[in-house]
């Protein structure tokens, strides 16, 4: 049946006709990246390192955030490892900081935001990553979360190449979407966050139970502006990933691709059942599906319209 086909796939992704699409775990720290590591995933596309900050009455020093990334970059030793610079704020606050009360915390001071008043967190940050990766087999890919203007991402470039590592940005913030072919000329790849790009494109909060239907990434707003944004990185010949949830529904994950999405990284146990759908689809139907998708008038016929096409 199809969970012990699932349990049988071992990667690496490609689609039936032979385009590779990387399947990557989210992972939080390396205990959690060694774990990952026996799943059938080709490296790491979101590294959440808010667990090194967070509920710490001090700012971790630098060697000791060194050996942290490290442990995370060994245990995908030569793979693909991309990395997301602090993604704090006032609903993630950080106790070592003073923050003020926001009344809106989601639309505050988070994530790339937090560098403006305190630029030396995430200098530290950049210099722990920057002696992580020395001397490793695999120069680590680094995005920092929450760009929503070119200057930020063309900033945060210049500080990530710098110390010699390979700097994209998230694009989860609508403007990023819509700005990505301007985006995609300041650095060298995107991930797209559909948690929070669903949340945002649809003003509706990914934690209320009450708009599950709205914070839903098949609604066709949402695939259209990642359609936008796979559009821009093939123009660019860039890679465009997404890191959010919606990687780990195997039949979004192939309008995903058809979007011009290469890479996938969700919870690890989420990769055999999309690596193999993926198998079993080629590029074409992938397209179809997300023409059809994206230009339903509901999430609900969005995904109809693209198990249509795909099964
Ligand atoms: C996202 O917003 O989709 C994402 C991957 O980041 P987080 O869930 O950590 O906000
Ligand atoms: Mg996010």
């Amino acid at each position: 049946d199809q969970a012990a086909a699932a349990a049988a796939w071992r990667g690496p992704g490609v689609t039936a006709d032979g385009h590779p699409v990387a399947i990557l775990a989210n992972v939080a720290d390396g205990v959690s990246a060694r774990t990952a590591s026996s799943a059938p995933v080709e490296g790491v596309g979101l590294f959440r390192t808010e667990l090194a900050f967070l509920d710490r009455a001090t700012e971790p020093t630098v060697e000791e955030q060194t050996a942290l990334y490290r442990e995370v970059i060994d245990a995908f030793a030569g793979q693909k490892v991309v990395i997301r610079t602090l993604d704090a704020g006032s609903d993630k606050p950080l106790r070592f900081v003073e923050t003020e009360e926001e009344p809106n915390p989601a639309m505050g001071v988070r994530g790339n935001r937090t560098a403006v008043a305190h630029p030396e967190i995430r200098r530290g940050q950049l210099d722990a990553l920057a002696a992580a990766a020395e001397g490793v087999a695999s120069v680590p890919w680094v995005m920092a979360p929450m760009i929503a203007t070119v200057d930020e991402a063309r900033e945060f470039a210049e500080q990530v190449r710098s110390r010699g590592l390979v700097p994209g940005v998230m694009v989860e913030v609508p403007s990023a979407a819509v700005l990505a072919d301007a985006i995609l000329a300041e650095v060298d790849f995107v991930s797209i966050g559909t948690n929070d790009l669903t949340q945002y494109t649809m003003a509706a909060d990914r934690m209320s139970p009450e708009l599950a239907s709205l914070t839903d990434p098949w609604q066709p707003a949402v695939l259209s502006l990642i359609g936008m944004v796979g559009a821009a990185g093939e123009r660019a010949g860039k890679n465009v990933g997404v890191c959010g949830e919606a990687a780990a529904d195997p039949l979004l994950a192939c309008v995903l691709v058809g979007l011009g999405v290469r890479s996938l990284s969700s919870a690890p146990a989420a990769s055999p059942a999309v690596g193999l759908k993926l198998s079993a689809v080629s590029m074409a139907q992938c397209r179809d599906a997300a023409r059809a998708a994206s230009t339903a008038t509901s999430a609900i016929a969005a995904r109809e319209a693209a198990r249509a096409v795909i099964g």
